[in-house]
């Protein structure tokens, strides 16, 4: 018989790697921060409110995985230079800390555009700016993700802010993506649908809200954070070793329709 030899099947394992969430402090970051140090990394965990990290890392070490809490307001460019400044070169970045502020056009102010886009376009800028200008100096290469969201690939009412936030992520990811990829850094996003967090529970509470929502997601029931653990783990690793500059939307099927 002929001697076939078997593709080996590539680890998800992240040994050995530092990575940085931002945002860890409650809701998809402490699942991203989980997914990365059950894989092995040391997970360096970053939110404004430090006993919210330094509870998830806490936690984590009790879990017997490794990670440390970040003080670090991402808006700060002076406070991100110097933080990731102070941390090992990372292997694996996810630009995870977001936020929403859903009304019509009508009532947006500027304040509400400028802290929209400070957070979701500027600060993620800024970190992935410090964090793979380090990774370009080590020469050792890594995985940038950026948390982006079904709405970086549609519309939805009251959401021009948002959605267009999160377009500019999906562009930023693509145009890094080509860039950096001569020099081994891959650049992804992933985009959730509608996840059950504190982010989100506001809106569910308006009538009949859930149901619009869950009449666009085929699979019938909202997000969980642990939806996103597997696309994070497998975007994080070398198990995607071919994928960047692509967009993993974990949406139930909402923009396949
Ligand atoms: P969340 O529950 O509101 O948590 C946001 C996290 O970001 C917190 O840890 C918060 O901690 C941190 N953060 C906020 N401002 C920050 C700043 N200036 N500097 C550092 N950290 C900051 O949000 P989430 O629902 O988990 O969403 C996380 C990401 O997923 C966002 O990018 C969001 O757009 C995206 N997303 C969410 C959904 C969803 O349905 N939930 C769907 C699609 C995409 P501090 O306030 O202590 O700083």
């Amino acid at each position: 018989m002929t001697h076939v030899e078997l593709p080996q099947m590539p680890s998800f394992r992240l040994d050995g790697r530092h990575a940085l969430v931002t945002g860890a402090g409650r809701g998809i970051g402490v699942a991203i921060a989980t997914a990365l140090a059950q894989q092995g990394a040391h997970v360096h965990l970053a939110a404004r409110s430090l006993d919210e990290v330094a509870a998830v890392a806490a936690a984590l070490r009790h879990d017997g995985q490794q990670a440390s809490a970040v003080a670090l307001d991402v808006t700060d460019v002076a406070a991100v230079r110097a933080a990731v400044a102070a941390l090992p070169v990372l292997g694996v970045l996810v630009n995870n800390a977001g936020t929403n502020r859903a009304k019509p056009m009508a009532e947006v102010t500027e304040e509400d555009f400028d802290a929209v886009f400070a957070l979701n376009v500027r600060a993620l800028y800024v970190v992935t700016q410090a964090v793979t200008g380090r990774m370009l100096a080590a020469g050792t290469g890594g995985s940038v993700i950026n948390i982006s969201s079904q709405m970086g690939h549609v519309g939805g009412p009251n959401r021009t802010l948002y959605c267009g936030s999160k377009h500019a992520v999906e562009g930023i990811t693509k145009a890094l993506a080509i860039e950096l990829a001569p020099r081994g850094i891959r650049v992804n996003s992933i985009a959730p649908t509608f996840i059950e967090t504190a982010m989100t529970r506001p809106y569910f509470d308006i009538p009949g809200f859930k149901e619009q929502v869950l009449a666009k997601i085929a699979l019938g029931r909202l997000g969980r954070v642990e939806d996103i653990m597997g696309a994070l783990a497998y975007l994080a690793s070398d198990a995607s070793a071919l994928v960047t500059g692509t967009s993993l939307v974990v949406d139930g099927g909402w923009t396949a329709q």
